[in-house]
């Protein structure tokens, strides 16, 4: 059984690894374009922040090491053709040239997702980046020698990490976003204001509602950016409004996209043609709130599709359970987390819900450190069925949106969120924990 795996990072790793371990009759070959493979690209702005050392700690295992377990690893091998019916793959050496042919009994194409570039981004200014993998945050790197201002498009969350890195290394950071504020796709306005009111409290110039039409720049390198509310100089500028899935190879394949535009995938992870599997980033999932397709490209979801994927194209039984949207990041000391629905989303997927807003602190008050932690919780009117929660607070404190997305999963209540038997002392929560105080007062 030979099985090739396009794309070497979070889903194609995690595939090629668990094939392995599944049966150790299968070959496991896989290719990647670039230099490098199972790394961890959410630990970009960490490093590129201070607070990771160096980018090669961001690495799981290396090529060798991968060897060592008997995977094959091609770098700079860009697969550039499928021909699902002969079940092969064409192949590209970037350093060479040349071109091959590999036969595949499985084919996972695990190929992630690409920056939006917006066409004033298509640029050869120096000094102009996308972040999405490691060589990005290296060249990223190599600009803040002498640079004093950045300009950051796109207040998503990775312009929002890239707000603190880029400040904690002593930049001006002005952050610009098309929409009405902050964070926009992931929470709802209230709380997007608040995000935004902590980022400029940091002492970032954050400008919403601001559309860029160009970059200005001399002697080669960017010297600023324009914009339809005036123009904003930077010798730094980081573009991150979005991604798009890289679906040129599924194509080639005669795979189905799905409604939302990246690939669909059943829940073995198996594509519409026969032997070919997809997994990560460029595969849309199924939302287990509203039953619906979407398009989440997040870490987990990519480890446990390739897994999923892994066990299958190895011949064992493995299925992927489906999302609940959960989502977390800081900016700055703020930690900013969501499950499920906001209240904007419910709305839009056609529920009748509900939110409460909590503002309480993160453990008992008289305990010091207690510091402000905000809960809005979701749900539908009527029935109680839990919907979603947004959380806003010092770092760590957020991470309990995890007790939400395990109900979510289950399709619980506020009722069933309120019996929960959560964990109390003074230095972690208050006795009635913030979340239990929500689904109170949405019961
Ligand atoms: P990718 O990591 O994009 O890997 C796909 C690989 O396929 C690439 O290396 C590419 O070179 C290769 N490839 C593509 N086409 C071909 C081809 N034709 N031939 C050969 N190789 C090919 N997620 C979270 O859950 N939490 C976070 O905090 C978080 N932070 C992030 C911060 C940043 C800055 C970024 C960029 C992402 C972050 N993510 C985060 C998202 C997370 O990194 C991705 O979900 C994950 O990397 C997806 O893995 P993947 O394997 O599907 O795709």
């Amino acid at each position: 059984m030979r099985i090739v795996v396009v794309g070497g990072v979070a889903a194609g790793m995690s595939a090629a690894s668990r094939a392995r371990r599944q049966s150790p009759d299968v070959q496991v070959t896989v290719f990647e374009r670039g230099d490098w493979v199972s790394y961890g690209a959410c630990g970009l702005p960490y490093v590129i922040g201070g607070e990771v050392e160096d980018f090669g700690r961001l690495v799981a295992r290396t090529p060798g090491q991968l060897r060592d377990r008997d995977i094959d690893v091609r770098l700079r091998q860009e697969v550039t053709g499928v021909d699902a019916t002969a079940r092969t793959v064409t192949v590209r050496d970037r350093e060479t040239g040349r071109t091959l042919t590999e036969p595949y009994d499985r084919l996972l194409l695990a190929t992630g997702v690409s920056p939006v570039r917006p066409p004033w981004a298509v640029t050869s200014l120096a000094g102009v980046h996308v972040l999405r993998d490691l060589p990005d945050g290296q060249a990223i790197e190599a600009s803040l020698e002498g640079a004093k201002q950045a300009c950051i498009v796109g207040a998503g969350y990775i312009g929002l990490e890239m707000a603190e890195a880029l400040s904690t290394r002593g930049l001006e950071v002005t952050l610009l976003e098309k929409g009405p504020e902050v964070a926009g796709r992931m929470l709802d306005v209230g709380l997007q204001r608040r995000v935004r009111a902590e980022v400029e409290r940091q002492g970032v110039d954050v400008r919403c509602g601001v559309t860029v039409e160009g970059l200005t720049g001399k002697e080669g390198r960017v010297t600023g950016v324009d914009t339809d509310g005036g123009h904003v100089p930077a010798d730094l500028v980081v573009v991150a409004v979005g991604v798009r899935p890289n679906t040129d190879l599924t194509r080639a394949a005669g795979v189905r996209l799905g409604e939302t535009g990246a690939v669909a995938a059943n829940d073995r992870q198996e594509t519409s043609v026969e032997g070919v599997y997809a997994a990560g980033d460029n595969t849309e999932s199924r939302h287990r709130v509203t039953g619906r397709a979407v398009h989440i490209p997040l870490g987990l979801t990519a480890n446990r599709m390739g897994r999923v994927a892994g066990v299958n194209m190895a011949g064992g039984e493995a299925r992927f359970p489906g999302i609940v949207g959960t989502a977390i990041f800081k900016t700055f000391g703020l930690g900013v987390a969501r499950t499920g629905l906001t209240q904007a989303e419910a709305e839009h997927a056609g529920l009748d819900a509900l939110s409460v807003d909590v503002d309480s602190t993160d453990h008992a008050g008289y305990y010091r450190g207690a510091a402000p932690i905000h809960v809005r919780l979701t749900a539908e009117r009527g029935s109680g069925r839990l919907l979603g929660a947004q959380l806003l607070g010092h770092t760590g404190s957020v991470k309990r949106v995890d007790v939400v997305a395990a109900l979510l999963h289950r399709g619980g209540s506020v009722g069933d969120l309120f019996e929960l038997d959560l964990a109390y002392a003074p230095p972690f929560s208050s006795v009635w924990d913030v979340l239990l105080v929500a689904a109170d007062r949405a019961g």
